[in-house]
């Protein structure tokens, strides 16, 4: 391992991101490599809000990518589109979960392509729930709220409620922010019930990253660097870039940032930080339950497990609209510190 980082950037980039918005500046530096052709690869929504992997080729483009889908994304063709770019003598950056980019070397490996000029970002990240779950999400939402649903986002910024802040969009104008319906894929998601069954064996959950940087949230850094937050007036949770240097290339990029922006990203001296991130430890554990809610979703479907283990119910939603108003407020933040 190289060095480690903490890492914000302008707080309109922060806004639109899920972190600190590392991938962004990374993306910057990577345009500043050459004045060869350069394409870049991540995940987005398209026009049905499927999740996907494509490729853009100027660094305006590459929004899209920006804030994190809880979604395992469709890479299907992508390998052979990064295969072709190579060949052609472009300058290639692929950001995307441990084992995309592992796939996407293995690969090129395979095919006897080389890849000095692929530069790869891999996320820390604790399993992805498949397509089929987001898809039966949607259509629920829909359904639930007799409306198209034309946007989504897994960490919307504005809420009050911080924590994995979720909004839905709809056809009608309407605008839902974190309300029972809207947060139900996440809450599923990090009960780690809809996570792939292979993510629980994943090989990549551990210090040995696949990436030429690896990037995710700097849990800790109120104890880790709390003079990072102190000097930026910012609140830990608004949003830290861990920033993991793996190769030479991955350096390379990095010093392009650090000469750009010196004040946005600072050193780490501490390997304190691999405390927090489960998954830079082991993968994530399958919860007991998860047999028996796999059966209960394949032969009940998602309206019955959003009752039992969502609990969308009448007595449910009350409830959760009454912790909702708490965390707003701040009131469950200041219960927790005072009986500490
Ligand atoms: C499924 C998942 C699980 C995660 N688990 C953790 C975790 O346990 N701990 C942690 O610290 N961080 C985790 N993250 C990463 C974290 O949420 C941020 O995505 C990361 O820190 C980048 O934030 P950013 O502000 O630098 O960039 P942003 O601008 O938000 O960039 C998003 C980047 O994530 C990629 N991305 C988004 N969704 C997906 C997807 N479905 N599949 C593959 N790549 C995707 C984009 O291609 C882009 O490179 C997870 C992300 C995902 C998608």
């Amino acid at each position: 391992m190289m060095n480690v980082y903490a890492f914000r950037n302008s707080d309109q980039v922060v806004e639109e991101s899920a972190s600190g918005g590392a991938f962004s500046a990374i993306v910057e530096s990577f345009f500043e490599l050459s004045n060869s052709e350069k394409k870049v690869y991540g995940c987005c929504f398209d026009d049905n809000l499927d999740v996907k992997h494509i490729g853009v080729e100027s660094k305006e483009e590459i929004k899209i990518f920006r804030t994190s889908k809880y979604v395992e994304s469709d890479i299907k063709g992508v390998y052979q589109k990064v295969l072709e770019d190579l060949k052609a003598n472009k300058y290639v950056l692929f950001s995307g979960a441990p084992c995309q980019v592992a796939g996407l070397k293995s690969y090129l490996r395979v095919k006897n392509v080389k890849d000095v000029k692929l530069y790869t970002i891999d996320i820390i990240c604790h399993g992805t729930p498949s397509r089929k779950y987001w898809n039966d999400y949607k259509e629920w939402l829909e359904r639930v709220n007799n409306d198209k649903l034309v946007g989504f986002s897994f960490r919307y910024s504005k809420a009050k409620w911080k924590l994995y802040p979720c909004m839905a969009r709809y056809k009608s104008g309407k605008i839902k922010v974190n309300t029972q319906d809207t947060r139900m894929f996440t809450r599923l998601f990090f009960s780690h019930l809809t996570i792939r069954e292979s993510c629980f064996k994943c090989k990549y959950s551990n210090m040995n990253r696949v990436g030429d940087i690896t990037i995710g949230d700097f849990w800790g850094i109120d104890t880790i660097m709390p003079e990072f937050i102190k000097q930026r007036h910012i609140d830990s949770k608004s949003g830290v870039s861990l920033v993991i240097e793996n190769t030479e290339k991955g350096n390379q990029l990095i010093e392009i940032i650090k000469n750009k922006s010196g004040e946005n990203i600072q050193i780490c001296l501490s390997n304190e930080f691999i405390k927090y991130q489960h998954n830079l430890n082991s993968p994530t554990q399958k919860p007991k339950n998860y047999d028996c809610f796999i059966s209960d979703y394949e032969n009940y479907g998602f309206d019955f497990i959003t009752r039992k283990y969502g609990e969308y119910t009448l007595l449910g939603r009350v409830i959760f609209d009454i912790k909702k108003i708490l965390h707003e407020y701040g009131i469950i933040e200041k219960i927790k510190k005072i009986t500490k």
